[in-house]
Parts: structure tokens; C-alpha cells; sequence
């Protein structure tokens, strides 16, 4: 080790970056990250000593969440939301508001299995019970077991989610709404990874549920930095009202505001700013073209995978290919992979591997990897 030189610094930075795979090679498949948009990365870079937790000293950082807010909020008719650092956060914000604001109730939450592990992480930090209904991990919860669960347990909040992070499922978002308004439930919705997915592909025919803030639902999150583009951390949290809205800050007297919302204090202001400047370079139409070249692409694995007879290959329902091989358990084929530096992720519930087609991902890579399975599995 060499400190306090600062061209060694340099090398080793160098050598680092030589060393790390890039989005646009193809070797990164199962992330839900992606290359941000070159706007976004300018942007970060140029904002990059701004504080975001201090709107007052830098404007910008509020106007930047104005900006997006109203701008992805529309897709889904809400109009109060707040920047948070990603799916996380606003998950853990999403809880933290349902209970402040649902006091009388168990302190229980109620979710599908098929919810992302940051619902547990929030209930482990908060205290509180997570009672998960066991589901089909390819499938939508059923409402009638859903309106079951929440008679028995009395939850103050239940979490269904909008685009499982193992499959794509999408949960019955506006009947789930329809029961916390029946039983006074705080219903958050998670559209970490479909929030800019579902709307469009609804839109252009390839699904046929559509996502909105429709009536009982009281929070809804959307990563930006997934498929929005933007450079991490870029998360957005919508509520239903503004009072909700307000429950997410904090008194912190000694900041110019008095206050600071969301979970983080210090945060990185430019990742705002890169967020509305993505947003407004690409527009609801590239988001919406971006979702559609996505599917396409994710049909073409699907069929390129079927082709693999060793495959066990799942039709996607949002641009998530899973798969399982008969040759391999899946812990293996996902090293065996990593091996030949293709990096794919696992869907644990199917015992599967999973594919993301992200915004970056073309036929080129899929080509590739299609290839590699072949070989792999005898068939080249
Ligand atoms: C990605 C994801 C999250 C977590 O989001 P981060 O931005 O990684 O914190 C939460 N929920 C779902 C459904 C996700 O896909």
C-alpha cells in the first residue's frame, strides 16, 4: 500500500477500473442497474458537492424533485412524492409512515412472499411483525386469501408488489387498494423495478393490469435508477396525500429547513439533479420506448432459451427471464457462469436463474449468452 502519493492513487484506480465489468460489455445480466443515461452521469459529476438534505443552500436539489416528482407522478396520478436514495428507503419510509399514521392497529404487516427482502429489513429495523402469505412465486397474490390475512391479523400496513424482483409477477394492485380502504389499511406499493415498466406496456398491449395510485393505495415507490436511467442512488416515494407526505420528516433544528425527510441526512445531491435531467432528456416517450425494446428483447430470450432442451424456461411477464437447467442445480450453473463472466442472478423461490433485459442489454449479449448455455449444456 502505498498512501499519501497520489499517482499511485491513480494506478490503482486504473487498474480497478480495467478490472470491473461494464453494462455495455454484456457480462451483466441479472442486475437491475443498468449504464445511466449520459445526461445523468454530466450532471452528477457537475453537482457532485451538493448536499441533498439542504434544499435551502442548493435550490436546485429542490426544484430537480419537483421536476420529477410531478413529471413520473403522472404516469401514475399522484401528485405528492418525495427523492429518496432507491426501493429501499422508500420501503422502509413507506412502513414508517403507515405506522405513524395507523396507530391503532397490530403492529403486523402483511405482504405476499413474493415481496423484495428490504420489507423485511424495515420490519427488522421498526419492530414489527411481517406475516407473508404464501404464493405461487409465478403468481399474484389471490385478493380473497389477501382479505383473509388482513381479517386475521389486523395489519396496519400491507405491501404488495408491482413487478416481483424474482419473476415480474405484478399483485392485483387496485382490488388490494379496494380492501385497505374497506378495512382502514395503509397499502404501499412497490414499483421499485415495474413502476416505469407497467404503465407502457399496459398502454401498448403486452400486459393487461395497468399501475396508478388508485383509491386505497397509499404509497407507491419507483426506482429511478433502474429502469428511469438515472445514476445510483435515485429512488422516488409517492403518497396519497400530503399529510402522509409530511410524516416522512424528521425535526433537525440546526438545518437552514428545521427539518430533513427520508431516511438518509447527508446525501448526494447531484443524484437529484442527474434524475430530473434524465427525465427531461428522455421524456415519458424514451421511457416509454425503452420499455417496449425491452420486452421485445426479453421475448427473444425466451425464445432463444426454449430452444435448450435441457432448459426449463419461463415465459416472462415484465423483461425478467427465468430459467432452470435439468443438468445443473442452479447454484451451480449460476458459478459456472460466473466462471465464464457472465454474472446472471438467482430467483431462490423458483430455484432458478434469472435474467433482467435491462435498458442496456441488446440481442448481441443475449446472442452471446444463449451460446454460452448451449455449450454449457452440450448443444453448441
Ligand atoms: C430493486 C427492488 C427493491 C430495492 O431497491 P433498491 O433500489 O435496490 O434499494 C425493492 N423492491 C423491489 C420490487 C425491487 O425490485
Amino acid at each position: 500500500m502505498y498512501i499519501g502519493d497520489i499517482n499511485k492513487a491513480r494506478e490503482w484506480l486504473e487498474k480497478a477500473f480495467s478490472k470491473t465489468p461494464n453494462h455495455l460489455e454484456g457480462s451483466i445480466l441479472g442486475s437491475m442497474t443498468t449504464m445511466p443515461h449520459e445526461l445523468g452521469v454530466e450532471a452528477f459529476l457537475r453537482f457532485i458537492h451538493i448536499n441533498g438534505n439542504d434544499p435551502m443552500v442548493f435550490p436546485i436539489v429542490k426544484e430537480a424533485e419537483e421536476i420529477i416528482v410531478k413529471g413520473i407522478g403522472g404516469l401514475f396520478d399522484v401528485e405528492h412524492g418525495m427523492y429518496t436514495s432507491g426501493g429501499t428507503e422508500s420501503n422502509i419510509m413507506a412502513l414508517y409512515v403507515g405506522r405513524r399514521v395507523n396507530k391503532d392497529k397490530e403492529n403486523t404487516v402483511v405482504a405476499p412472499s413474493s415481496i423484495h427482502r428490504s420489507i423485511d429489513k424495515a420490519c427488522l429495523l421498526m419492530g414489527c411483525k411481517l406475516v407473508k402469505i404464501p404464493v405461487d412465486p409465478l403468481k399474484p397474490v389471490d385478493p380473497a386469501i389477501l382479505e383473509e390475512y388482513i381479517r386475521l391479523y389486523k395489519p396496519f400496513a400491507v405491501v404488495v408488489t408491482a413487478g416481483t424482483t424474482e419473476a415480474g409477477v405484478i399483485d392485483p394492485v387496485k382490488e388490494a387498494g379496494e380492501l385497505a380502504e374497506k378495512y382502514g389499511v395503509y397499502l404501499h406499493v412497490d414499483a421499485a423495478y415495474g413502476g416505469l415498466l407497467i404503465p407502457f406496456l399496459y398502454r401498448r398491449g403486452y400486459i393487461t393490469v395497468d399501475l396508478r395510485m388508485f383509491p386505497g393505495v397509499s404509497s407507491l415507490s419507483v426506482d429511478m435508477h433502474k429502469n428511469g436511467c438515472a445514476p445510483i442512488p435515485s429512488g422516488l416515494l409517492f403518497f396519497s396525500n400530503r399529510g402522509f407526505l409530511e410524516q416522512a420528516c424528521f425535526d433537525m433544528e440546526y438545518m437552514p429547513l428545521g427539518k430533513s425527510c427520508g431516511l438518509l441526512g447527508t446525501r448526494p445531491g447531484g443524484a437529484v439533479v442527474a434524475s430530473a435531467a434524465v427525465f427531461m432528456a428522455m421524456g415519458i416517450k424514451g421511457y416509454e420506448e425503452n420499455a417496449v425494446k425491452m420486452m421485445e428483447n426479453s421475448y427473444y430470450l425466451y425464445n432463444g432459451l426454449k430452444n435448450i432442451p435441457e432448459l426449463v424456461v419461463f415465459k416472462p411477464i415484465l423483461p425478467i427471464n427465468v430459467f432452470r437447467s435439468l443438468r445443473y442445480s442452479y447454484i451451480e450453473l449460476f458459478k459456472v457462469l460466473a466462471e465464464k463472466g457472465v454474472y446472471v442472478y438467482k430467483s431462490p423461490s423458483l430455484h432458478a436463474l434469472r435474467v433482467v433485459v435491462m435498458p442496456h442489454v441488446i440481442r448481441e449479449h443475449l446472442d452471446k449468452f444463449i451460446n454460452i448455455l448451449k455449450l454449457i449444456h452440450g448443444s453448441g
